[in-house]
């Protein structure tokens, strides 16, 4: 995809809704338009979230979405077709636990003093302080007072006491997941301990008894169950916005009760569920007449023994991110969910393992899964990721794809919004070794855009122009020296942006040292696309003028979307709800007229002040003896291209673009000490109307927020 693709908002899953990072509808469905035909089978190898699957059926495609992780596929199948389990939670509530039920054996777990009335009342969550090792504050359900929070009592905190930080509740927890001698037996710990000990107490509770129950309820509470695992941690804070990233608990976390939060979860079952058509196997999603999702559980080696040869023209996926804390706790909550006797359990434990929690070994293991599943491509497939614009995922996985062979086709970046790279199999041109092999390109990407640029969008640029020769496959590909190919590779990028054609002229911000302007600096090239498009067609919805504009800023020159964002409200209303129109003063004719007006008024004015005022083909010059005092450049456009091709003069335009303008000198780091001033229409027609103008006066009329336009000022004039 040669052009970038805005993110639309990601699908929601029911479970564990912010721990998958996936690819948005919207790129899914621009890869599988331009590179597949209705009945086509696409291959999501690493499926993470809904994004590809919902494009691919709405596009009349099949799809097979595989993971590794049997979590995201858990989470990916109860929101696609979610199972009823109120019966199972029953049977569940109901299983004997010494003299009592279950439930109420759990629930007793919870019960606490009101802090109000002081009735005996049911906990629903404590909220810890990490340091002091205890909860201190607590939200109640009572039945007289209803929902309120109070503090921990003496009580409280003498039931804690009952519990051994890593009794028997910890060991029979952590024999359902690995032995006790294996080499990763303390990282299941390390997972464990991310459960407060009442927590351990319960789940090993519910476990046990979940365990007894038929495949049928078993398999209903699964989804429930893994929610209850997630959000019963201690690594999730009072006030969350995202999912959590290690296993250290935050300073203040929550303590849910396990039984209440279960009960909810299984509560939460939809009343009305869409049915997406799925089948059971590879085979049955080739010979479905219709479209299809076909889930599996299956790492890239196990995947290709069912894809046919040569049949997929298209993979699009997020790829996998190193992140040691949820694959830990996915192992230990699929040996909790599945047993540890099961198949798909025995690809994650060696997820526990934290070597591979690195880049380092997280580019290796793409790179095979993509080199593994190649045989199952066309040959005129494509395979595109999308992910977000960071450094190190970018190298990695540009790397990644280069070690299985797969030349860059485009790569499309927006520093807030992510990276889209479309790659495809074939004959890479060889590159001239990987010697100072970045400079000339990192020139080049900033003479095309002919403006100052952030280090993360030419870094990107660089590796994509080195991901379309051999240069990237063969550090890929070298042996593993002294220094690891990520190293060879980061150290490359590094040195391409040390050469002395370029420099940092802010923090992260990167220009040539010979200013020579060759073109329009990329944001005034944006700003004519804008106000052309604005003007062909009366109507735009705004997601179609977005993809209108990156239609004409192809690979590294896609524009920054606050640039987009900025031009757009300075050029459009809004009609109705996402639908934006031209500005009725910024119709070609109008803004013509008005150019016409303003010249004539310079014109005018000049001979009042004292100049020979004459015309040239884009501005106004003032005179005296022949020598030029100010040029008035006029446009109705915030363009800063005058400013930069001289070093002085005044810039003419609307007061409507002054907002444009501004913004514009803001992020225009070689205008910082700029001797070019702002007159807009409006001012200088205030300056025309007074009578007895001296060039004193006149001077007020400069800037964007001028003297002459301030109510103080009008009066003195007057
Ligand atoms: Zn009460």
């Amino acid at each position: 995809m040669q052009h970038f693709i805005p993110s639309d908002a990601l699908p929601r899953l029911r479970l564990l809704r912010q721990a998958f990072p996936g690819v948005p509808s919207a790129v899914a469905r621009a890869a599988i338009e331009q590179h597949t035909q209705p009945g086509d089978v696409i291959l999501d190898p690493f499926v993470s979230g809904l994004g590809v699957i919902q494009a691919a059926l709405e596009l009349d495609r099949k799809i097979v979405a595989a993971s590794f992780n049997p979590i995201n596929l858990l989470a990916i199948r109860a929101t696609l077709w979610p199972v009823d389990a109120r019966s199972a939670l029953t049977h569940l509530a109901d299983a004997p636990k010494g003299s009592q039920r279950l439930r109420d054996h759990l629930r007793e777990l919870y019960t606490t003093r009101c802090p109000t009335c002081g009735r005996a009342s049911l906990a629903q969550h404590f909220v810890w302080d990490r340091d002091r090792g205890e909860p201190g504050e607590k939200h109640v359900s009572c039945t007289v007072c209803g929902e309120n929070i109070g503090q921990i009592d003496a009580d409280d905190l003498s039931k804690l006491k009952r519990y051994d930080p890593r009794g028997l509740a910890f060991w029979v927890l952590h024999g359902r997941v690995i032995d006790r001698n294996h080499e990763d037996a303390d990282r299941v710990s390390e997972v464990l301990e991310a459960y407060t000990p009442r927590t351990q107490a319960a789940l090993g509770d519910i476990l046990s008894k979940f365990e007894a129950l038929s495949a049928e309820d078993r398999s209903a509470l699964r989804p429930a169950l893994l929610a209850t695992f997630d959000s019963c941690t201690t690594l999730h804070t009072p006030d969350e916005s995202r999912y959590p990233s290690g296993l250290k608990p935050p300073a203040r976390f929550i303590e849910k009760n396990v039984w209440l939060e279960l009960e909810q979860q299984v509560s939460l079952f939809p009343s009305v569920s869409q049915s997406l058509p799925r089948v059971a196997t590879i085979a049955e999603l080739f010979s479905s007449p219709t479209p299809a999702v076909c889930l599996l559980v299956a790492p890239a080696r196990e995947l290709i023994k069912q894809l046919p040869v040569a049949a997929l023209p298209l993979m699009v996926t997020h790829p996998p991110l190193p992140r040691p804390g949820f694959w830990s706790l996915s192992a230990v909550w699929a040996a909790w969910l599945w047993g540890k006797q099961n198949s798909q359990v025995d690809h994650l434990l060696p997820l526990l393992s934290r070597k591979r929690a690195s880049w380092d070994w997280q580019w290796r293991a793409i790179g095979s899964a993509l080199t593994v599943l190649q045989p199952a491509l066309r040959p005129d497939a494509r395979t595109v990721m999308s992910f977000p614009a960071d450094e190190a995922i970018i190298e990695s996985v540009l790397l990644a794809a280069a070690s299985a062979h797969e030349v860059v086709d485009h790569l499309t970046c927006d520093p807030h919004d992510g990276v889209r790279v479309t790659w495809r199999l074939g004959v890479i041109p060889s590159s001239a070794g990987t010697k100072n092999l970045g400079q000339p390109i990192v020139q080049h990407l900033l003479l095309e855009r002919a403006e100052p640029t952030q280090a993360i969008l030419l870094k990107a640029g660089l590796l994509a122009a080195l991901g379309q020769t051999s240069a990237l496959a063969d550090i890929a590909h070298q042996p593993d020296g002294e220094s690891p190919p990520l190293a060879v590779l980061r150290a490359a990028v590094k040195s391409a942006l040390e050469d002395r054609s370029i420099f940092e002229i802010e923090p992260q911000v990167w220009w040539l040292t010979d200013q020579a302007l060759a073109q329009s600096p990329l944001a005034d090239r944006v700003e004519y696309v804008i106000v052309e498009l604005l003007r062909a067609q009366a109507d735009w919805h705004t997601v179609d003028l977005l993809r209108a504009v990156y239609r004409h800023f192809p690979d590294h020159l896609t524009p920054d979307r606050a640039v987009l964002a900025t031009t757009i409200h300075s050029y459009a209303e809004e009609s109705s709800f996402d639908q934006v129109h031209l500005r009725a003063e910024d119709h070609a004719a109008v803004r013509a007229a008005e150019m016409q007006e303003v010249r004539q008024l310079l014109v005018e004015i000049g001979p009042r002040l004292g100049f020979e005022a004459i015309v040239t083909e884009q501005a106004v010059e003032w005179l005296k003896s022949k020598h030029s005092e100010y040029v008035f450049v006029i446009q109705a456009t915030a363009a800063i291209e005058a400013l930069l091709r001289a070093e002085t003069g005044v810039l003419v335009i609307p007061g409507g673009r002054a907002t444009l303008l501004q913004y514009k000198l803001a992020r225009a780091a070689r205008l910082r000490d700029t001797h070019w001033k702002v007159l807009k229409f409006s001012s200088l027609r205030q300056a025309a109307q007074q009578s007895d103008l001296t060039l004193q006066t006149f001077q007020l009329a400069f800037g964007l927020e001028p003297p002459i336009e301030q109510p103080a000022t009008q009066i003195q004039l007057l």
